[in-house]
């Protein structure tokens, strides 16, 4: 653990300028600099870095991010390992934090248990030098077309006949018999007596996204139907089935260069196709594709290319995938090799050209995969092809980009000469579905937790403008729009309806704070806003407007929080941003991004289309921001209180209530009035 005041410094000192020029030839232009971006293919520089904010920005793949943001994606590292090179550049002495002894006692098993795997490893490796090795696993790797260095680079082993063989090495060499067992690599029989899990069998080590030998998979040569083909590592505290991919330790940094990560099923696949240069390839092996199996592919890449061999378990794994992928926001092609060959047959009978060549050629949408397939299976009968057309309908359904979706329902509509309307309603019909399953697990989880919340989890990318019909319709905050007519509204959707109607102002306030919080609003002297005794900074006028009223949206509330705890403590605008994008809390970091970086394209582009300057922005759109707010908020006050008024008998409270709602009103037109004329 490194402690925070460490991490601080680090931030500070790291000048984004210096990080990135670092690997990218960086070429002024004006306040920021810019280059061809180190993350996608170009030949124009996209990629631009703003050394006022710390952050860069690439306006064609759209990565973006901070100096540690940048070392993590482009050196592939963790957040701790991307604050230790900064600090190692910088000559930061980083002395890491006690840990407590639980800590301690975590770590240094973990620890045990992958030396336990890499000594395996190591054994298993020598063991292919031996005779025995030489003449029955060596020969077979030799005929998969595998050749030294590859059996060399990926750990390609061998263990022995001899059962006891393993564990009474690592006996010898001092290894405790408790670590392995913990590590799957022997079993302890009811007698107390161990022997290995594996033997007789050639070996292919796993390892994890950091390099490390995680687990093991054994094949056996023997063609003895009683013996099983394949016998893996169980699941232990270092390797997660579920999480791991085979090769992705060597594949990574070829996916996020190509920005394409090649998904095959075995190991031999693997293997061919990295030999033959092809190195941007993993393998979900042993498991079918998970969920966090995607998850880890998409920190290096958006896109997925699905290899598959055309047999029918093939088939029923490549659908599977493509509506995972799908919904993990990524993109996904299908490649079907040619008269049933697997991803390795293919490799090792074709030249890198000939392969790369037939995926560029072949990769398929998975509208025309999926649709070709399972036209051939409907053939005449009208039935099995709207069934068809609803199957693809569905995986349309599932993609979390709007935009995305509405061009696949053209081409979708196209293909299968339907109208776009019908497609478009079945879609919206199954998100409404998914969105609702969603909510009711979640309800459900909560429930199981024994915490009862009024209302659904609002997140700050929550409201945006698919999904669920809305019953508020803005996003985006319309300055001095029209009052909409009020509507008493049933109490339990007040809470929601707050925060739709209330989040997009907060969200823009927020923004002008993180964005330009410390800077002076030089009102003119005429402005009912104008103090000469004192300049107010941007900051301080819409957390005095506010007056202690916090946001409804929690994320927002959170940051806005965050952002005066650090202001009260003296530190500067650029300090706190800084902060906010490198938080520990991943909520916080996803609303600082969203307001800095992908506001800041938009202002970027903005200013170089005017002439106002931030001065006259600022001093227009603050205080227009707010009361638009306030406006809302009164709105929102008057649907409570009208609510409250329908829910009551009592004439003396039904009086009090009208007036209550009589004084809001009034507020609102003042507001209303001032707007008008800002
Ligand atoms: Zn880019």
């Amino acid at each position: 653990m490194i402690p925070q005041d460490t991490v601080n410094r680090i931030l500070d000192t790291a000048q984004i300028v210096d990080v990135v020029g670092d690997f990218v030839t960086l070429k002024k232009r004006g306040a920021n600099y810019t280059a061809c971006c180190p993350f996608h293919n170009e030949k124009t520089p996209s990629f631009s870095v703003s050394p006022s904010k710390g952050i860069y920005k690439c306006f064609g793949c759209g990565k973006s991010g901070t100096a540690v943001g940048f070392v993590m994606e482009h050196e592939s590292l963790s957040y701790v390992e991307a604050l230790k090179y900064l600090a190692k550049k910088y000559h930061i002495e980083v002395v890491e934090k006690e840990e407590s002894a639980e800590e301690i006692a975590k770590r240094q098993k973990n620890e045990s248990l992958l030396l336990v795997s890499e000594f395996a490893g190591r054994f298993f490796q020598e063991s292919l030098k031996t005779p025995e090795g030489q003449t029955i696993a060596y020969q077979y790797f030799r005929s998969r077309g595998l050749e030294d260095s590859t059996i060399e680079k990926y750990g390609l082993g061998w263990a022995p006949l001899n059962r006891k063989a393993l564990t009474e090495a690592a006996r010898e060499a001092g290894y405790k018999e408790e670590f392995l067992t913990e590590t799957g690599l022997a079993i302890k029989y009811d007698d107390g007596r161990i022997g290995g899990r594996f033997y007789d069998r050639v070996m292919f080590p796993i390892h994890s996204v950091s390099g490390r030998v995680i687990a093991f998979g054994g094949r056996t040569l023997r063609t003895d139907k009683s013996v099983a083909k394949y016998v893996n590592s169980p699941e232990t505290e270092i390797y997660v089935k579920s999480r791991s991919l085979y090769g992705i330790y060597f594949a990574k940094s070829e996916i996020s260069k190509k920005d394409k990560c090649i998904l095959v099923e075995g190991y031999l696949d693997v293997l061919s196709m990295h030999q033959l240069g092809i190195t941007n390839v993993v393998a979900s092996s042993g498991t079918s594709l998970t969920v966090e199996q995607i998850r880890l592919i998409h920190k290096f890449t958006d896109n997925v290319t699905i290899i598959y061999d055309g047999d029918g378990a093939g088939i029923h794994a490549a659908l599977r995938g493509i509506d995972l992928v799908l919904k993990e926001g990524m993109n996904v092609k299908i490649v079907l090799l040619p008269d049933g060959q697997d991803p390795d047959d293919f490799a090792r009978r074709h030249t890198l050209e000939e392969v790369e060549d037939y995926i560029a050629r072949n990769e398929r949408d998975f509208i025309g995969f999926k649709s070709d397939l399972l036209l051939d299976q409907a053939g005449n009968d009208p039935l099995k092809k709207a069934q068809l057309i609803n199957d693809v309908a569905d995986s349309v359904a599932l993609m979390p980009d709007p935009v995305k979706r509405a061009v696949y329902v053209r081409s979708c509509a196209e293909k299968f000469g339907i109208d776009e309307q019908i497609l478009t309603e079945r879609i919206s019909s199954r998100r409404t579905d998914m969105i609702l399953a969603e909510q009711k697990q979640e309800e459900r989880k909560k429930a199981a937790l024994g915490r009862q919340t009024p209302s659904p989890v609002q997140n700050a990318g929550d409201y945006g403008p698919e999904d669920v019909p809305a019953p508020m319709p803005d996003d985006y905050v319309d300055y001095g729009d029209p009052v909409p007519e009020l509507v008493p509204v049933p109490e339990s959707e007040t809470v929601v309806i707050t925060d739709r109607f209330l989040a997009p102002c907060e969200k823009e306030l927020l923004g002008f704070i993180l964005e330009d919080g410390c800077s002076p609003l030089k009102f003119d002297r005429d402005s009912k806003f104008y103090d000469e005794n004192e300049q107010v900074n941007v900051a301080e006028f819409i957390d005095g407007a506010l007056a202690g009223d916090p946001f409804a949206n929690p994320s927002y509330r959170k940051v806005y929080d965050e952002y005066f705890v650090m202001y009260d403590e003296g530190l500067d605008q650029r300090q706190i941003q800084t902060r906010l994008l490198n938080s520990q809390d991943p909520e916080i970091v996803e609303v600082a991004k969203e307001l800095l970086i992908e506001k800041y394209q938009l202002t970027v582009k903005a200013f170089e289309d005017s002439l106002t300057t931030n001065d006259t922005r600022l001093v227009i759109y603050v205080p227009k921001c707010l009361m638009t707010y306030q406006c809302r908020k009164l709105e929102v006050m008057v649907k409570e209180l009208s609510a409250e008024l329908m829910a009551t008998e009592d004439s003396e409270k039904q009086i009090e209530i009208l007036s209550r709602i009589e004084d809001c009103n009034r507020a609102r037109t003042r507001l209303n009035n001032e707007l008008g004329r800002v």
